[in-house]
């Protein structure tokens, strides 16, 4: 019997779901969210509790102004990072924590 070491781990989208949002990142404070703004420089994967994600005049608009992935499993989240950010790339946030 093969035993799977590794549960399968996914990767939720928010789009204009800012409740849900703001939720999630309570209860993954671990966790990362991929901004998916798209072109050369808007994709940007930060850690859960950087203050990019919590700029006052921005809380309510997070998932409405670009989409967010959220993952706690860093494997998961690049391999979508990749995938969503084609043509272009995307690159970690140097102020996270
Ligand atoms: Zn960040």
């Amino acid at each position: 019997m093969i035993v799977m070491t590794k549960a399968k781990v996914d990767v939720e989208y928010f789009s204009k779901r800012e409740k849900e949002y703001e939720d999630w990142c309570k209860e993954h404070v671990d966790g990362y969210v991929f901004n998916h703004a798209g072109g050369k420089t808007g994709n940007v994967l930060h850690k859960v509790g950087c203050w990019h994600l919590t700029v006052p005049a921005r809380i309510g608009t997070y998932t409405t102004r670009y989409p967010k992935y959220c993952s706690d499993d860093l494997t998961a989240i690049s391999e979508k990072a990749d995938e969503k950010s084609k043509p272009y790339d995307w690159r970690r946030c140097k102020a996270c924590p």
